[in-house]
């Protein structure tokens, strides 16, 4: 088995080190990363500018290769063969704070993932709701445990599993809950100022979201001490909207 780990954070950050040395023994590890931090980047497809392909190292000293490009960028440039051999399953992580809810869009970590199951790979986005202290570690854990259940299993096409990995007590078992997309709230606040010559400028800033821990969701389970595993799909329809959208009379002059 051929597994590509990516990461949105670069290839520097201890998270994708921490995921590709506990991937090793069970098959052949790659990693391919950006060369500097894009988390929040969304989902992207680099046209208008050259990707670059440089040698680089983890933090843990493991062989790497580091793009100019995007995460989403990373996964698209090894499977269009810059490995030199087909890549079997991506894995992207782990990002240090957790993805949830409306994030996932927004997540350069689970945009990885989506572009790995649009080229119809086997997929997962691995964060740890705090990567500091044992958070890498236990969320390496996870992910190792779950690449064996896909191996094992499969996953349906344009599947992505978004895995989140709580806090764990040093005794505490990980355990897994199969979760729904949440409700995040976020607070985002507009902070407007002025530049030298009088022109304004604008930052989006505010304070961390909130969660609708509903019953289900992966607000809930984290809440809970547990794992969440949400499989996402790529298909956005919002089929009852469309349904009602059936219904419209819409009269173009
Ligand atoms: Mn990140």
């Amino acid at each position: 088995m051929h597994i590509l780990v990516t990461n949105d954070d670069g290839v520097a950050a201890p998270g994708l080190a921490a995921l590709a040395e506990t991937l090793r023994d069970l098959g052949q590890v790659s990693v391919v990363a950006p060369d500097r931090n894009w988390s929040a980047s969304g989902h992207v497809k680099t046209m208008h500018k050259p990707l670059r392909l440089e040698p680089a190292r983890t933090a843990a000293g493991a062989e790497a290769l580091a793009t100019n490009g995007a995460p989403s960028d990373c996964v698209a440039l090894a499977v269009l063969g810059v490995l030199g051999s087909p890549v079997d399953l991506v894995v992207a992580g782990i990002n240090p704070r957790a993805n949830l809810g409306h994030d996932v869009t927004y997540s350069g970590t689970v945009t990885a993932a989506m572009e790995a199951a649009i080229w119809g790979l086997p997929a997962m986005a691995v964060s740890a709701v705090d990567g500091e202290g044992h958070g890498y570690h236990d969320a390496a854990r996870v992910a190792r445990a779950l690449v064996g259940a896909i191996a094992r299993h499969g996953l349906p096409p344009m599947t992505v599993l978004n895995v989140n990995v709580p806090a764990l007590a040093a005794d505490q078992p990980a355990v897994i809950a199969v979760t729904t997309q949440g409700l995040r709230t976020y607070a985002d606040r507009l902070v407007r100022r002025e530049d030298p010559s009088g022109r304004a400028y604008y930052w989006i800033t505010g304070d961390p979201p909130s969660d609708t821990p509903e019953p289900g969701t992966d607000a809930d389970a984290l809440l809970a001490g547990k794992v969440s595993v949400t499989p996402l799909g790529l298909d956005l329809t919002h089929r009852a909207a469309a349904e009602l959208l059936r219904a419209w009379r819409i009269d173009v002059p």
